[in-house]
Formats: C-alpha cells, sequence, structure tokens
C-alpha cells in the first residue's frame, strides 16, 4: 500500500486526505466486531480504539504517527524478511532481499554441518556408552530407545552426506527438503503447486536414487523418520479430555460423552472436532548438549553467573535458590536442565476479524544465560492447543503429554552427551 502521505506536512491536503481516507477503508477490511477500529494519531497511539469517522478526524487534526509503518493493528502482517532481520543480530540491512537470502542459505550450510558433527559424536558415545555400562538396571528400556536414536542419526547422517546427485556440490539431500519446504512457507505455495514442481525437478536432475522424497507427503515423512516431527492428540470438543493413551480409541469424550469427530465427510474419513499438537522436549533437550556451542552455555547458571544480589535471570530469585535448597541432588548437577513456560494466544492466519486462534506453550530452557534464553532459537514449542478460546483452567488438559514427558525426565535421567566436557550426564 502507499504510505508516501504519511510523511506530508500539510494534513489539508487532498493527497493526504485520500491517504487517510484509503487507510481507514484497509482498517475496516479487518475490523473486530464492535465496529472500532485503534486510532494510529499522535494522541491515541494505536492504544484508543474509534469509529471510522473518529479516527479519520484524528489523523486529519492531529496526524498519525510517523513510526507507524507498519499497520499491524489493522491486518497488515509483518513481511517476512523484516521479522528475520529482526530476529538476527548478526545481520545488517545491506544488500537486496535475494543476497541476503543467499547468505542466510550459506550460513546455514555450515551450521548445519556443524549440527551434524555434533549429532553424530553423540551418537557414537551413546553407542559405547551403553555396551560398557552393565550396572544400569533400566538397560533394556534404554537401550531399545537409543538404538533407534542411534539407526535415526545414523540415517541423518547418511542423508545428510549424500550429494543430492552426483556431483552436486551445493546440496545434500536433507538440505534440500529443509530449503524447499522452508521456500514454500515463506512464499506460501499451494500444495500442489509444490509437488508440481518437485515433478519438474525430478526430470531436470540426474537422479536415479529413490531416498530423495518427490512429494510433500514423502518430504514431511522423510523430516520425520529423523525425529524432526511432531505428535497429534485428538481432544475433546469441550476441552474435557484428551484422547490419549487409556483414552485413545474412545469415539467420545469420557466426561461428557460428546464425540470425538465431526459429522464423517462421507467418504468414510473422520475430521476430529480439535487436535493437539505435541513436539516431544526429549530429543530437543539432548540435542542442546550434543552441540558444542550451546553445552558450556547449559552450564552458565551455575559457572559463569555473578551473584551481587542483582536480579538479572531466574537464578537470581529466590523461588530458585530455595529449590536448590530442597532439592540438593539436582541442583549438585549444573547441566541438570531448568525449564521455564509460558503461553500466549495468536491467531495464524493474521486476520482479525476470524476468532480462531492457537495458544502455543513455548518452553525456555533457563540454564542458558539471559542474552541466550530469550533468543527465539532457544524457546522450544512444546504444545500447540487449538483455539478459539483461552485454554484457561482447561490448559491442565492439555498440558498432560508435557507434564508426563517431565516427569518421566525427574524420574528417569535421560543420557546425553556433553561435546563441551566429553562427558555424558
Ligand atoms: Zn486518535
Ligand atoms: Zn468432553
Amino acid at each position: 500500500m502507499d504510505k508516501s502521505w504519511m510523511l506530508l506536512k500539510n494534513r489539508m491536503s487532498s493527497q493526504y486526505r485520500d491517504g487517510v481516507k484509503a487507510f481507514v477503508q484497509f482498517a475496516m477490511l479487518n475490523v473486530g466486531p464492535n465496529g472500532k477500529i485503534r486510532c494510529p494519531c499522535m494522541d491515541c497511539l494505536n492504544c484508543e480504539q474509534h469509529t471510522s469517522k473518529i479516527v479519520e478526524y484524528h489523523l486529519v487534526v492531529k496526524g498519525m504517527s510517523p513510526s507507524y509503518k507498519t499497520w499491524v493493528h489493522h491486518g497488515e502482517s509483518v513481511p517476512m524478511n523484516e521479522s528475520h532481520a529482526l530476529n538476527d543480530d548478526d545481520h545488517n540491512d545491506f544488500g537486496s532481499v535475494g543476497d541476503r537470502m543467499e547468505e542466510d542459505i550459506d550460513r546455514d550450510q555450515d551450521e548445519f554441518l556443524n549440527l551434524l558433527e555434533d549429532v553424530y559424536m553423540g551418537t557414537i558415545m551413546n553407542d559405547n556408552e551403553n555396551e560398557g555400562d552393565e550396572e544400569d538396571d533400566d538397560d533394556d528400556v534404554a537401550n531399545n530407545v537409543e538404538g533407534e536414536d542411534v539407526r535415526n542419526f545414523d540415517k541423518l547422517l547418511n542423508d545428510a552426506q549424500r550429494e543430492l546427485y552426483p556431483g552436486c556440490r551445493k546440496f545434500s539431500v536433507l538440505s534440500f527438503v529443509v530449503k524447499m519446504l522452508h521456500v514454500k512457507v515463506l512464499n506460501k505455495w499451494s500444495n500442489k503447486s509444490f509437488n508440481m514442481l518437485l515433478g519438474i525437478l525430478k526430470d531436470l536432475l540426474p537422479v536415479s536414487d529413490q531416498v530423495i522424497p518427490w512429494t510433500l507427503y514423502e518430504a514431511k515423512k522423510f523430516l520425520r523418520d529423523l525425529g524432526l516431527g511432531y505428535v497429534t492428540i485428538h481432544a475433546c470438543k469441550y476441552d474435557c479430555a484428551l484422547f490419549w493413551k487409556k483414552n485413545a480409541n474412545l469415539e467420545n469424550c469420557p466426561i461428557c460423552q460428546e464425540s470425538r469427530y465431526k459429522l464423517n465427510d462421507g467418504k468414510g474419513k473422520k475430521i476430529p472436532y480439535k487436535i493437539l499438537r505435541y513436539f516431544p522436549l526429549t530429543p530437543r533437550l539432548q540435542r542442546l548438549y550434543m552441540s558444542r556451542k550451546t553445552a558450556v552455555d547449559m552450564r552458565w547458571h551455575k559457572e559463569k553467573r555473578v551473584d551481587d544480589g542483582i536480579l538479572r535471570h531466574p537464578a537470581d530469585g529466590e523461588a530458585w535458590k530455595d529449590f536448590d535448597r530442597q532439592h540438593p541432588m539436582f541442583s549438585q548437577e549444573a547441566r541438570n536442565v531448568r525449564l521455564g513456560l509460558a503461553t500466549d494466544g495468536f491467531n495464524p492466519f493474521g486476520n482479525m476479524s476470524n476468532s480462531y486462534s492457537m495458544w502455543p506453550v513455548i518452553v525456555v530452557p533457563y540454564n542458558l544465560p539471559p542474552w541466550k534464553c530469550m533468543k527465539q532459537s532457544f524457546s522450544m514449542l512444546s504444545l500447540l492447543i487449538p483455539g478459539p478460546q483461552a485454554p484457561g483452567r482447561d490448559i491442565d488438559v492439555y498440558m498432560q503429554p508435557l507434564i508426563d514427558e517431565l516427569k518421566e525426565l525427574w524420574e528417569d535421567d535421560v543420557l546425553t552427551y556433553d561435546t563441551s566436557t566429553e562427558l555424558t550426564c
């Protein structure tokens, strides 16, 4: 949208007034049920809501706040590259978007290889650990899980190292899949167009390999097999229970008897009312230690933190210290993970008149120094709770899988490999 009028000094000019009209018209497309929009004038600064007439009047009389460049309160979404740049410290604003994209890809590639190396180190270590370790009584369970992990990691490494086609130097199979899905999401390609493009690439590239996933479905499965996926759990329409564990096969809610599925669509496919998406935590926590960059940081709260009575980090707080006094065994080991938890609603389609929303639950490892633990890359999405209303008290229902996993972590330790000290913990 044209926003040059915002900079005009003469607010009586027709150009300015047309701009205001266009803005109000745009804002009214996303108006809420009360018919009012936020007023971005110099006085209201988007804190007050008024009818379109009053907003128009304010904008002419008082002027529009010049810092309100992206109209996020009126239905405009933050451009993808902008939000990306905001979250990235080492980004400068030079160069075109295309350049930036290429730089990103190059940098990703490097980080990617490091990550894989670290993951692979963890694999080998876990392997030896199991063979030598005979005192552990829950060896059976551990072996099974670890064995699967090792196979997954092996697959990850093999596929990542395999060049996309003979002689291809820029892409491995995995980086190709990740990059393609990334571009698809960034540009909102439809599934159909994505599959069509993959079909062309398949014919174009000199590949005979069956490993490469050539459809969206296969690509997603490929990532899921590598442990990068999530679990879906159906939930009762009225949030009373999850269809999970002992309820997994029920057709009706065990508490309110409401049906689990919406009416069948005639093709025999049942559509559940609500779906909870759960992203298992353990592999990602393990990965924090397997990567050498973060392994040191995970001990920060004990080894590097300065205790001078100033509050900068949860570890400076009384609650943290009290916890340490109550659980001395746990606090002795700096690498034991401490997590913070946060949730808030958001609207995935960026349209304010649409009441649909999702409630993500985000987990943050508080072992990290304050400048890291608040960064996007360390915030781990744990649950996506279906909307539209805030889950409120019912959040307990949705938290069950996470709480279960945390209990498990608390009771039976999970082994991982610490790349920075070369010890298993
Ligand atoms: Zn105003
Ligand atoms: Zn129910």
